[in-house]
């Protein structure tokens, strides 16, 4: 390395650091219920356009199934939801972060695969091998409401401070994945979140609320834990220690929602359109 490298080295990494000082003050947001700080660095109206683009193309490469009754039982319990979520918001004078959501659900024909996902601004997939854990409305109910919490709360739009540091100087994902739009589908679901799993509090925040949404359009959410415990037989042996893993243990996971389910029941209770 030569001396003007290092000069523009120098220089680079000091304009990185004001950039970065801008994001930080102009970009931190609450997540709604949990009140948690997060940033934002990626304006929520880019990343429902990326993430509209995307959908179209999962709809167009994945085998959607045929069955109809199943999806319409997904699209009703995903209705319930949303009038739900926008009705608790409502009522208690809070913006409603799904006023700028589309709304659209498809089912994947694809047992292998035991998922559902909600991409920012509502573009929800359930893939069919995960109804086998589900079993019910209820526990389907759990399932989308958890997904739907990670769109609510904004988790893809949110980065914690010292991923996205790491991620500017070694011009990494985030940028990459702005270039692959429209391009890559792996690539942007991870950055979804939806390959790679979200991190730990972004999970326990998804359960969190996603009962609470779940339990406010009306389902059982007691049926949350024991499609943990199906999951849990299922995945008998696969499972990495918690430690080593982005994710929340399957057991502590259980453990929580058990923790959390009876409070949930009383305090948010199925709300209806008025
Ligand atoms: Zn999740």
């Amino acid at each position: 390395m030569n001396y003007t490298d290092i000069i523009n080295r120098r220089k680079f990494l000091r304009f990185i650091s004001c950039c970065t000082c801008g994001l930080i003050i102009s970009s931190c947001s609450t997540v709604p219920i949990t009140e948690r700080k997060q940033l934002r660095i990626i304006p929520e109206s880019t990343l429902n356009r990326q993430a509209a683009q995307i959908y179209e193309k999962v709809k167009s490469k994945e085998k959607l199934s045929d069955d109809l009754n199943q999806l319409n039982e997904i699209k009703e319990i995903g209705h319930n939801i949303e009038q739900a979520v926008s009705e608790y918001f409502d009522r208690n004078n809070i913006a409603d972060p799904t006023a700028n959501f589309k709304w659209e659900y498809i089912l994947v024909d694809n047992k292998k695969i035991k998922n559902a996902w909600c991409m920012p601004g509502g573009k929800i997939a359930v893939y069919s091998g995960i109804l086998e854990v589900t079993k019910n409305k209820h526990g389907l109910a759990s399932v989308m409401g958890h997904e739907i919490a990670h769109a609510v709360a904004k988790h893809s739009v949110a980065i914690n401070l010292g991923t996205q540091i790491a991620d500017i100087i070694s011009g990494g994902k985030i940028s990459g994945a702005s270039r692959a739009a429209g391009v890559d589908v792996a690539g942007m679901l991870a950055h979804f979140g939806i390959m790679n799993p979200f991190n730990r509090k972004q999970e326990s925040e998804a359960d969190y609320l996603g009962i609470i949404f779940t339990s406010l359009a009306g389902y059982d959410i007691r049926e949350s834990a024991k499609i943990w415990e199906r999951m849990k037989e299922a995945n008998k042996g696969k499972e990495p220690p918690e430690w080593m893993s982005t994710h929340p243990s399957t057991s502590r996971r259980i453990q929580q929602l058990k923790d959390w389910i009876p409070g949930v029941i009383l305090e948010y209770p199925p709300i209806k359109k008025m």
